[in-house]
């Protein structure tokens, strides 16, 4: 199922990208708070992949962003090749309320490793930071090990809307960054 506008008009750089982490991080809501600002309270009905398109506008250049989400593949581990062709970048969510998943963002990286592009931007992305009260990884850890593995790291709160433009623009950016570098 596509959310979002549709891909019919023209722009000047077309940039897939991904989320991926555990089941139940908030990466849909992340997705649909960045694509249609809505978060939704119930958790999601269907199984498949979903993507949604951005428009960006830098100076008079025309970005426009895919990206696709898990949509609920992720609990039964059959995230395959395809969800990674042709990514130029991920967002790596946990929830900053469940250690389990912060202790497997190293599987998750292994896997960006196995399908996806040698050069793909990663953003590791601590989600509900709303829920502090309730928190099992402090931002220090996540920042240091985000250092550790030259990953880019941001907390957010797909309910209060915190970060979570900036989370998909530092990715987008940097993309457009490289791939600008790389046609020069
Ligand atoms: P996904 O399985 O990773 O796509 O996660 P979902 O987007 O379906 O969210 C899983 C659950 O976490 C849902 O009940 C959401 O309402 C909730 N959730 C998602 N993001 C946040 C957030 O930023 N803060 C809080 N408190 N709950 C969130």
């Amino acid at each position: 199922m596509m959310m979002g506008e549709s891909y019919e008009e023209g722009c000047d750089y077309l940039y897939k990208a991904v989320l991926i982490g555990d089941s139940a991080v908030g990466k849909s809501n992340l997705l649909s708070r960045f694509s249609k600002d809505e978060f939704r309270l119930d958790s999601k009905p269907t199984i498949g992949v979903e993507f949604a398109y951005k428009n960006i506008r830098v100076g008079d250049k025309l970005i426009k962003a895919q990206i696709w989400d898990t949509a609920g593949q992720e609990r039964f581990r059959a995230i395959t090749s395809s969800y990674y062709r042709g990514a130029l970048g991920a967002l790596l969510v946990y929830d900053i309320t469940r250690r389990s998943t912060f202790e497997n963002v190293g599987k998750w990286l292994n896997e960006i490793k196995e399908f996806g592009k040698a050069d793909m931007v990663i953003v590791l992305v601590g989600n509900k930071s709303d829920l502090g009260n309730s928190r099992q990884i402090g931002e220090e850890e996540a920042m240091n090990f985000a250092e550790a593995q030259g990953l880019c790291f941001m907390e957010t709160s797909a309910l209060e809307k915190k970060n979570v433009d900036e989370a998909f623009l530092e990715m987008i950016f940097k993309i457009h960054e490289i791939t600008t570098q790389k046609s020069l």
